[in-house]
């Protein structure tokens, strides 16, 4: 997989990341719109005013995993299942070139009629589609080591697996007897396949505490992330965690400034979750030092089933009129939406 973004002239020194002191100092210390200016800098001279584009597609909601934060986990009784098949995904992927997309994202549940070997031939179909142009992000949860392996010579470039809280505690408890080892184990065996690696955390669980926040981003910085996926915690009323009360964005935007101030080079999304929440939340999270954007490119039939939480944005939308949204309200705080395919950005490749 290709591992550099090429760089801008203007781009001379890297901006150097913050130690795990400092960010500790600022967690403790600075106001949110203190660490809003500092991030916003530090992201502006890495990733200039371009927020990169990733096509995201959804396409299966069947899980055997029971997550119980998750909208569509195992025991949902009330979700409407869909798996799409290998012509809609490649239909879907076909549309989102002919609109300029040279990322996509397919995520989905741990459907086991999607094997291993199944998304292996997907990904090298996909790559023969496009002849090579496209770099495919796969998120479709803990597989074995050898099953990243295969995804990776398959050709997939960029795994995401958010390790979702650093509280070992909460972590089983949420997610229902997986512990924190093995998500973080599968994260090494991620990056040991040769990944372009994803991870990241939800905001404001029920029982998350300020230091599980803190530990968030220190565990983002130790595992060295090529990019980081943060977003509001938003209960789903048919799950266990119904009832339990939303903390609002402000916890996504200062996990945002302090995660770009640990990881300068990262590629983090304004996430879905932060716009469903306040209505110009990825905005938000944009200044707050966010520098991608994942429009939704699932068909129409099948998005409104991927209900990981009430109340989700561009369901009722097409993709094209998201994208010509988005780039107004772009405009409108000084960033452009940019088609490039963004790898990881390595040190190596600054000049
Ligand atoms: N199944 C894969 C996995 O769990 O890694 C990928 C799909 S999963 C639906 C994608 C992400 O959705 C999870 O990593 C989680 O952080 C997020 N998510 C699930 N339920 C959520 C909720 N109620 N509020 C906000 N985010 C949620
Ligand atoms: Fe399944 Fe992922 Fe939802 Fe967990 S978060 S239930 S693994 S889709």
């Amino acid at each position: 997989a290709p591992s550099g973004a090429p760089l801008p002239r203007e781009r001379q020194s890297v901006p150097r990341a913050c130690t795990a002191q400092e960010i500790e100092r600022f967690f403790r210390c600075c106001s949110l719109s203190d660490l809003e200016g500092a991030a916003r800098k530090v992201c502006e001279r890495v990733h200039g005013h371009a927020v990169y584009l990733r096509g995201l597609i959804e396409f299966t909601n069947y899980c055997t995993s029971n997550c119980l934060y998750c909208g569509i986990r195992r025991d949902n009784q009330k979700v409407r299942r869909f798996r799409m098949d290998e012509g809609q995904i490649l239909d879907a992927v076909q549309q989102g070139l002919s609109m300029g997309f040279k990322t996509f994202v397919l995520q989905g549940g741990e459907d086991p009629r999607w094997t291993v070997d199944r998304i292996c031939r997907l990904v090298e179909s996909i790559k023969a589609a496009t002849r090579n142009r496209v770099a495919v992000t796969l998120s479709c949860g803990m597989k074995s080591g050898d099953g990243y392996r295969k995804f990776a010579d398959a050709g997939a470039d960029r795994y995401l697996l958010r390790f979702e809280t650093s509280d070992p505690e909460l972590h089983v408890r949420l997610r229902d007897g997986q512990t924190l080892d093995q998500r973080l184990e599968a994260l090494d065996h991620i990056r040991s396949a040769g990944f372009q690696v994803g991870s990241g955390f939800m905001t404001g669980l029920p029982g998350e505490l300020p230091e599980t926040r803190l530990d968030n981003i220190l565990l983002c910085q130790s595992l060295g992330l090529d990019m980081v996926g943060i977003g509001p915690f938003i209960p789903h009323p048919d799950t266990p965690l119904a009832g339990q009360s939303s903390q609002g964005i402000e916890l996504a935007l200062q996990g945002t400034a302090l995660l770009r101030l640990a990881l300068p080079l990262a590629h983090i999304p304004a996430t879905t979750a932060a716009g469903s929440i306040v209505q110009n939340g990825r905005e938000l999270m944009i200044l707050h030092g966010a520098n991608v954007l994942m429009p939704n490119m699932t068909p129409e039939a099948f998005k409104k089933s991927y209900l990981l939480y009430p109340g989700k944005i561009c369901i009722e939308e097409s993709c094209a009129r998201s994208l010509a949204d988005l780039k107004e309200s772009l405009f409108d705080i000084g960033r452009a939406l940019s088609f490039e395919r963004a790898d990881a950005v390595k040190l190596a490749h600054w000049r």
